[in-house]
């Protein structure tokens, strides 16, 4: 282990839990906690219902438990987990980023998304993350600590909530359909925590959200070993792997975690995931100007994919969202477009990702990193 993986260990070996929240365990878990209290099984059962299939975590609206010790109940198996702290809206009101202040002060951010046909919202898995990848907002200043499951379900309840009473405005679903693991954090760092949250939020009502899990999708920049268990674990969750250079030089600088797991051994192990699961892989490629946006790495990238054939990945090409202080920035449009062209050439599907949310920092840690530049 390197001085700084110590650290990191030391860091977080020390650092407090956040309280046990009934969205950290399974159902069958959740029964025996409330017994463990003294209460029937079907306390939790009870409390489960209104937090999960309605959304709820206020003690006064769940008039059917007894009034007599309610609101210690609710306060002992809902813990708040997450205080907004700032909220700010774009796209005349169908994004709305938040940010949130957790039990030990850690901050997170989300980012909600509604659309014609779907609602999206972007969590967080862990409070800053240890990835260093340098245009990114969050790797800045290293990770703090892990989220517990509920911190991160507690995410998606919050924007279901907020969704299902029409905070997106009138022409988005008043459902949240869409999560996708892109906040901040690595979530494959983090696997245990996040796979009991993608449970609880796959299940169906009143046990978890019931979201499905193909309108999931778990974004790593490459654990190989996590692709790997990920893909054992016969869920239909979507993977996206941020690959951002098709060749080790480059991936090395971008995504440092490359000189443990490189190029070829990361698209190999996402092209195992797609044979696992018949999901298909997205390819997250954030478009530098002069680092990673040649059209020769669109050649190089079209042929590294193309090796394992064409219907298992598609790429998702954006332009890099600059963070202040950086010496990067984003590719001009006319190296978008032929890097996009290339692509397509090849016989690969291109979707330029949207860049929702740029006015308010919507990308990439950049709202909680300013909170905690300030
Ligand atoms: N750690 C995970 C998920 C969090 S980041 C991962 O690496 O996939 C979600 C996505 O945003 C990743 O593809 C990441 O590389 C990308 N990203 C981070 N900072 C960015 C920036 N400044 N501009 C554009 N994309 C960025």
């Amino acid at each position: 282990m390197t001085r700084d993986g110590q650290r990191e260990a030391t860091r977080r070996h020390r650092a407090p839990k956040p309280p046990k929240h009934l969205a950290d365990l399974t159902p069958g878990e959740r029964d025996l906690w409330a017994e463990d209290l003294g209460l029937p099984r079907m306390r939790a059962r009870q409390v489960a219902r209104h937090y999960f299939a309605r959304l709820e975590r206020e003690a006064a609206a769940m008039t059917d438990l007894p009034a007599e010790g309610r609101e210690q109940l609710v306060a002992r198996l809902l813990p708040e987990l997450l205080t907004e702290v700032t909220r700010r809206t774009a796209d005349g009101g169908a994004t709305i980023k938040a940010l949130y202040r957790l039990f030990d002060s850690a901050a997170l951010e989300t980012v909600l998304m509604g659309y014609p046909g779907r609602v999206t919202l972007c969590v967080s898995s862990q409070a800053g993350c240890a990835m260093a990848c340098p245009f990114c907002a969050t790797g800045r200043d290293g990770l703090r600590r892990n989220l517990s499951s509920a911190e991160m379900v507690e995410q998606a309840r919050l924007a279901a909530a907020l969704t299902a009473g029409g905070g997106l405005g009138p022409d988005v679903p008043r459902r949240l359909s869409n999560v996708v693991f892109m906040g901040m954090g690595e979530p494959l760092a983090n696997y245990r925590a996040v796979m009991t949250a993608v449970r609880a939020m796959t299940a169906p009502a009143p046990a978890g959200l019931g979201l499905s899990a193909r309108n999931l999708t778990i974004s790593t920049c490459g654990l190989t070993p996590g692709i790997d268990r990920l893909a054992g674990e016969g869920l239909a969750v979507r993977l996206a792997l941020s690959l951002h250079a098709p060749d080790d030089e480059a991936r090395d600088r971008l995504v440092p975690i490359n000189r443990r797991y490189g190029v070829q051994a990361t698209i190999a192990a996402a092209h195992r995931y797609f044979q696992a699961t018949g999901r298909r892989v997205s390819i997250e490629y954030a478009l530098i100007r002069d680092v990673n946006d040649q059209a020769w790495r669109a050649s190089l990238l079209a042929e590294r994919l193309l090796q394992y054939g064409r219907g298992w990945v598609h790429v998702n090409p954006i332009p890099l969202n600059p963070v202040p202080g950086s010496i990067w920035t984003a590719s001009r449009p006319a190296a978008q477009e032929e890097f996009r062209r290339r692509l397509e050439m090849a016989g690969l599907t291109v979707t330029m990702r949207d860049t929702r949310g740029q006015e308010i920092d919507g990308a990439c840690g950049q709202l909680a990193a300013r909170e905690v530049d300030n």
